[in-house]
């Protein structure tokens, strides 16, 4: 059977996925070829944020300072923005976490909002600091459709312009060399103690994100259909 309609059809409880793993891992582009597969919503912590700073919201003022510095945005400005983002009618049968938690207290409120119901999959997506720095320095998204390309690896075919939609494509203001050490270091102090927290619990999968694209996508779905 197809893995997508069978992750569908077996799929009693909801499905939430957590991706961790540092900057440049490939979470987005992952959870977006997976909401494509088994339609479950990815909910990207950091594209809410960037949609509030394009809204110019009173939230996305305050955040795009820690974000433009490669800091976390406080965990008290998070919690309340993906909590009502995971209620919307479209979480229902579970949803794809990319970028949350990134903390050890984002996590345990997780947890407290799930209360074991389902508990979810987590899995570290892991690459080496010299392998993430390659990739985010040569990262580029359409600023229109959010399409990311990547300068070496899969470029466009148009220098500059979306392929999707002819959207100009952009460097993410954080992804500036400067920045990507300051949030590799934020990752290896803050999040990182998340794959011991997950691995305590015998929640944790890793997935060796140096393979193409398509093998991570793989060993992604068989993951999720083997543990519904
Ligand atoms: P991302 O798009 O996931 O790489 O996130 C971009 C930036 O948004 C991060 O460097 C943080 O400044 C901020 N951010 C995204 N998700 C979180 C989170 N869960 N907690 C704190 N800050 C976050």
């Amino acid at each position: 059977m197809h893995l997508s309609r069978k992750v569908f059809m077996t799929a009693q409880a909801p499905l939430v996925l957590i991706l961790l793993g540092p900057p440049g891992a490939g979470k987005g582009t992952q959870a977006k070829m997976l909401e494509n597969r088994v339609h479950l919503p990815h909910i990207s912590t950091g594209d809410l944020l960037r949609d509030h700073i394009r809204q110019a919201t009173e939230l996305g003022q305050r955040a795009q300072t820690y974000m433009n510095q490669g800091h976390l945005v406080p965990d008290e400005l998070i919690l309340d923005m993906l909590f009502a983002r995971v209620s919307l009618k479209d979480c229902d049968k579970g949803y794809i976490l990319d970028g949350f938690p990134r903390t050890i207290p984002q996590a345990q409120a997780l947890q407290q909002q799930l209360k074991g119901h389902p508990l979810p999959i987590v899995v570290n997506l892991d690459l080496s600091d010299t392998e993430v720095i390659k990739r985010l320095s040569n990262r580029v998204t359409c600023e229109k459709c959010g399409t990311p390309y990547h300068l070496l690896y899969s470029p466009p075919q148009t220098s500059g312009k979306c392929d999707k939609c002819s959207g100009n494509l952009i460097q993410r203001p954080d992804d500036r060399e400067a920045v990507i050490s300051k949030r590799l270091k934020v990752y290896h102090d803050q999040t990182e103690p998340l794959i011991a927290f997950y691995a305590e619990q015998k929640l944790l999968h890793t997935v060796n994100c140096a393979a193409s694209q398509e093998s991570v996508f793989t060993q992604l779905l068989t993951l999720i259909t083997t543990k519904t």
